[in-house]
């Protein structure tokens, strides 16, 4: 039986198992795709302490190292269900094991929203971005378009109005869905042009985003707008109704945990950007992964 089982090998959950090995405390990490999570797919980060620019794969590989170093087991399974027994241990059924731990991190994050037409993949990281905060700034000076009209997507938007000399912001409705006082900045923002009513059918581009082939909503036709960067700020999707026997989750599919990352279910943990919460980077999912594992280690010395 392991200490911790960490549920994802992104960010949040191999920061909690550098601390819990630190700790003297075994370790299992279980991932379903692939070691890094979503900012493996980030061609270059900025904003994380101690390197001034590195891509997304390079940190994720490196944090990897430092886990394995310190004792790590790690499996490639997908974990398809928790329960926890009488005796107080937790069962992980993967796809193809069965793991027991005293505890358990749920570091499972999030996916993006994609629009799903057809260049999306292909040009992501080469003018397809997800992330106004973290790739805004390779846009400075630039005309960028935004795609989206709820509260990320408005954040984003003034965000980028900072940044950039122009702001296409393609709503599919006439109006937006969020806090009024964003709605009142979009308004007030001489840089953001709103062009509602739209529906972007093309990203166009072979090794980088040239334009959008946008349809009118209203009347049907077409028309290309000519922008090296595109900012998809469309929602994002965790998945957590596996967890659900176990942990209490939120509309948009987000674990609520308290200030020590405890869920409702004693010993059993949440990190990182699956988890209710306003800030999803790195630095905040460091953050949650240390405190989560501080958490499991006090709750297992008990
Ligand atoms: C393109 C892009 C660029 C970004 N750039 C930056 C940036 O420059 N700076 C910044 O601070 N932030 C950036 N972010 C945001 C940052 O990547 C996230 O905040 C951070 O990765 C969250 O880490 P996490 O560990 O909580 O989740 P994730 O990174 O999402 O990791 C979760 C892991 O859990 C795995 N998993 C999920 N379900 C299961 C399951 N059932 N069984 C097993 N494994 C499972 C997933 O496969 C994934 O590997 C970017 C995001 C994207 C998409």
């Amino acid at each position: 039986m392991y200490d911790i089982v960490i549920v994802g090998c992104g960010t949040a959950g191999m920061t909690a198992a550098i601390y819990a090995l630190r700790n003297n405390k075994s370790v299992l990490i279980l991932e379903s795709e692939a070691v890094g999570g979503q900012i493996a797919f980030s061609p270059k980060v900025e904003n994380f302490p101690t390197y001034k620019s590195i891509s997304g794969e390079d940190l994720s590989n490196k944090m990897f190292e430092q886990v394995l170093d310190l004792g790590a087991q790690f499996e490639l399974e997908t974990v398809l269900s928790v329960e926890k027994r009488a005796d107080g241990a937790f069962v992980v059924k993967t796809d193809v094991a069965e793991h027991t731990a005293r505890a358990v991190i749920l570091a499972t994050g999030a996916k993006q929203k994609h629009i799903g037409i057809a260049n999306e993949d292909k040009l992501l990281g080469k003018g397809v971005y997800y992330c106004a905060i973290c790739d805004g700034a390779f846009y400075k000076g630039k005309e960028v378009a935004l795609i989206g009209d709820g509260n990320t997507a408005m954040q984003s938007a003034i965000l980028l109005s900072s940044i950039c000399t122009k702001v296409y912001m393609l709503t599919w409705f006439d109006k937006f869905f969020g806090d009024e006082s964003h709605v009142t900045t979009i308004r007030n923002t001489e840089n953001i042009i709103v062009m509602p009513n739209t529906n972007v059918v093309d990203f166009i581009g072979d090794d980088g985003l040239q334009g959008l082939k946008v349809v009118r909503r209203d009347d049907g036709s077409e028309f290309i707008l000519s922008v090296p960067a595109v900012f998809v700020a469309i929602g994002q999707v965790p998945d957590n109704k596996r967890f659900s026997n176990l942990v209490e989750i939120d509309k948009d599919g987000y674990i609520i945990a308290d200030d020590s990352m405890r869920t409702i279910t004693e010993g059993l943990f949440v990190a990182g950007d699956t988890r209710q919460k306003t800030i999803r980077q790195l630095t905040t999912a460091t953050g949650d992964g240390a405190i989560a594992a501080m958490s499991a280690i006090s709750y297992l010395n008990k």
